[in-house]
């Protein structure tokens, strides 16, 4: 370990009494997506006591928050990015207290470094289990100025690269006229036929699919009382794709299904998105790479290099604006199923705080490789400047 890592490696075990704080205040007050007032303070206090320039409600996000070390904002810039939104029920069934107390913990020890070659931003994101304020923040340039965004997420192992699937949410309100059901149904257009219809050919353009792409749907409205004709119905489907482009050519097939349902009886269909659309997970290799080598260092040997998951990530969107990272690291024994209350109750327990300090030591030596290693920064960006 390098005399730069071995001081690192002394301020975040300084700093572990504050960082288990944090994940253990953040975990015994769960707050849903946009409503995280109490971590956002929490975290924002905490970054201003230590120096941090902060700068809250960023994006008209009202839990949002960025915070940057130095003043004079050197050369490269590192994003260490907060999550500490928890899920209705289960709490922090997700972990993602932990995800800011290690995010916090690194950039706070990156800042007490006595020489920083660069600087330090902590990016709070809220929402990430519902309408992900990654996209938002994406969209409005919040992250372009970085040299690499970096984050971890416990879960059942350790794997430094992740590919996750691109998301739309889209709602289809089926259109149909109203009659008496029995007496007079030849006067009306039956809108929960088609929207039945509609699923029919959804499950016959499934077989012609790749595996990796998934349609998920549910009939949230299908008529008001068996004795009138529907006359309007409405489903709401996930549609996910390995890339953002298929994704797009998916999406149309699906809405040619939904046109042909409605007009299968003549009735009509419009639609809409009803939450933000997550772009596909690009890992950056050699970033994911270099986060590797820093496990190895700390002695942590057993990592799968490469992981597909089927689910989909706001750190998607920000993976194809800048060099990124999403790493999952192994909670506990790594058996506990991640939405679910024990999965809180880990995030809460001693192991959860360990594995905060765990990351955040692994992120902030992988800021200081960004932030030091110029040949290391070359290759992210050609690599990043590879992708699409
Ligand atoms: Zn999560």
């Amino acid at each position: 370990m390098d005399v730069g890592k071995q001081e690192l490696n002394r301020l975040v075990d300084q700093l572990a009494p504050e960082i288990g704080r944090i994940a253990t205040l953040i975990g015994r007050n769960p707050e849903l997506g946009h409503q995280e007032r109490y971590a956002a303070e929490l975290l924002t206090g905490f970054l201003a006591e230590q120096g941090f320039k902060v700068e809250k409600g960023i994006g008209g996000l009202a839990t949002a928050f960025q915070a940057q070390h130095s003043a004079e904002a050197a050369a490269p810039k590192v994003g260490l990015l907060a999550e500490y939104d928890a899920l209705p029920g289960v709490g922090h069934g997700c972990g993602h207290n932990l995800i800011a107390a290690a995010s916090i913990g690194a950039a706070v020890a990156l800042s007490r470094l006595k020489d920083l070659p660069g600087t330090v931003m902590v990016l709070g994101t809220p929402a990430e289990e519902t309408s992900g304020a990654k996209v938002t923040l994406a969209e409005q340039g919040f992250f372009t100025e970085l040299d690499a965004a970096l984050m971890f997420h416990p879960g059942s192992q350790n794997v430094t690269e992740i590919t996750t699937l691109a998301l739309d949410a889209v709602e289809f309100i089926f259109h149909g006229k109203a009659a008496h059901a029995a007496s007079a149904a030849q006067y009306g257009i039956n809108a929960l036929d088609a929207v039945i219809n509609f699923f029919v050919g959804i499950n016959a353009l499934k077989k012609q699919l790749p595996d990796d792409a998934r349609i998920n749907g549910i009939i949230t409205e299908g008529g008001i009382t068996p004795n009138i004709v529907p006359e309007r119905a409405v489903a709401r489907l996930y549609i996910r794709s390995a890339r953002r482009r298929e994704l797009d050519d998916l999406r149309e097939r699906v809405i040619s299904c939904a046109q042909g349902a409605a007009a299968m009886l003549g009735g009509q269909v419009t639609w809409r998105k009803f939450e933000l659309s997550y772009d596909e997970m690009c890992s950056n290799r050699p970033l994911a790479d270099a986060f590797t080598k820093n496990l190895r260092l700390m002695g942590i040997n057993k990592v799968i290099a490469l992981q597909a998951a089927m689910g989909s990530v706001d750190m998607g969107n920000v993976s194809r604006v800048v060099p990124a990272i999403h790493p999952y690291l192994t909670l506990g024994d790594g058996m506990t199923i991640p939405h679910t209350r024990e999965f809180a109750e880990a995030a809460l327990s001693e192991d959860g705080n360990r594995l905060a300090v765990i990351a955040a030591k692994a992120l902030a030596f992988t800021a200081l490789d960004v932030l030091s290693d110029r040949k290391l920064l070359q290759k992210m960006k050609r690599e990043f400047a590879g992708i699409y």
